[in-house]
């Protein structure tokens, strides 16, 4: 089963993945890890995607479609996976859907992850994230060990587009050119929307709700 995530900056996308990672095994795909770990990495590809990163823009649609064409070849996505952060513009949609059909696939559904802007500040500003991929927020959802993952016991950070400004402009990248996908992908009848604002453990309890009505 192929999955989406999609939603605004903070509105718990990476927090759910790990949870429907861990409960059915499909590979966790977050593009925003790949170009993190690559900037780390000092790699080209983190050269090129840095500066975008650092103010709140979009990595340009050329860069991410290699990305995820790359790495759905990969033999662990041919039992399904889930991507978190990918598509982020309409086409990188089309680019998905072309990817897929290629190979007889399809996108079986959209989980759209909804929160308002109010929460989604201070989500975004009270994050912590691991290395690992792995999120946490100092009221919401603090590690057992103060600044130390759970899951991997990395030494927890706070992301350099966390800050007020740059949150603000994700906000409105994300209204300018994300949004859009949830018509996209209605129009496809496979969006699912799923209200964000509740607890870490309702929300993935409607989630699996939803996907346990798939053959998985
Ligand atoms: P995204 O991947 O969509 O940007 P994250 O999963 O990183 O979002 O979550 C953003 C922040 O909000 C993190 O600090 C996380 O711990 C916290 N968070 C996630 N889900 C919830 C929730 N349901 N209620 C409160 N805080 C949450
Ligand atoms: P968040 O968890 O806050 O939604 P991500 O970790 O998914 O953020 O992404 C961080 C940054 O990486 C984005 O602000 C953007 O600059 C870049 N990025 C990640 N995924 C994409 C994508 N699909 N298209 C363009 N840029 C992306
Ligand atoms: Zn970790």
């Amino acid at each position: 089963m192929n999955i989406i995530l999609l939603g605004p900056p903070g509105a718990g996308k990476g927090t759910q993945a790990k949870k429907i990672q861990e409960h059915y095994k499909f590979p966790h795909i977050s593009t925003g890890d790949i170009l993190r770990e690559n900037i780390n990495n000092n790699t080209g590809l983190g050269l090129k995607a840095k500066s975008y990163m650092a103010r709140g823009e979009l990595v340009p649609d050329e860069l991410l479609i290699t990305i995820i064409k790359d790495r759905l070849s990969k033999k662990d996505c041919q039992n399904g996976f889930m991507l978190d952060g990918y598509p982020r513009t309409i086409p990188q949609a089309d680019a998905l859907q072309m990817i897929l059909t290629e190979s007889g696939e399809m996108v079986d559904v959209v989980l759209n992850i909804f929160v308002d802007d109010e929460e989604l500040i201070k989500r975004l500003s009270g994050r912590r994230m691991c290395k690992c991929g792995a999120s946490y927020h100092v009221i919401f959802n603090p590690p057992a060990q103060e600044d130390v993952c759970n899951l991997c016991k990395g030494k927890l950070y706070q992301r350099d587009d966390d800050k007020p400004e740059t949150i603000r402009n994700r906000l409105n990248v994300y209204k300018k050119q994300t949004q859009p996908l949830i018509n996209y992908y209605s129009n496809k009848k496979i969006l699912k929307t799923i209200d964000g604002s509740k607890d870490i453990h309702q929300i993935f309890e409607e989630i699996k709700e939803e996907l346990d009505k798939y053959d998985q």
